[in-house]
């Protein structure tokens, strides 16, 4: 995913800006993995191996990407992160 593609992202869910956490990129500037971050409804939507995870809430799997943000919790010492606005359970 490049810098450029993420720039013309918005939230699918209102259509606002995001901001950028980076995490991991490859050689050519590539951004492998990082966190989107909607700065209206606070949803944040995770990029993992080069695909950022944009799906309406109805089609987030927060069990799949809760691991993956625990991981960045400890390698990247990021602080708690979450996912969607209100807590889903299931
Ligand atoms: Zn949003």
């Amino acid at each position: 995913m490049k810098l450029k593609t993420i720039n013309k992202l918005c939230c699918p869910f209102d259509k606002q800006d995001l901001t950028l956490q980076v995490f991991v990129k490859d050689t050519e500037q590539n951004i492998i993995e990082g966190i989107l971050s909607c700065t209206a409804c606070l949803r944040k939507y995770p990029i993992v191996y080069g695909v950022p995870i944009m799906s309406p809430d109805e089609y987030r799997q927060i069990k799949l990407e809760q691991p993956i943000v625990e991981r960045w919790k400890i390698d990247h010492g990021i602080e708690d992160i979450r996912l969607l606005p209100t807590v889903t359970e299931g």
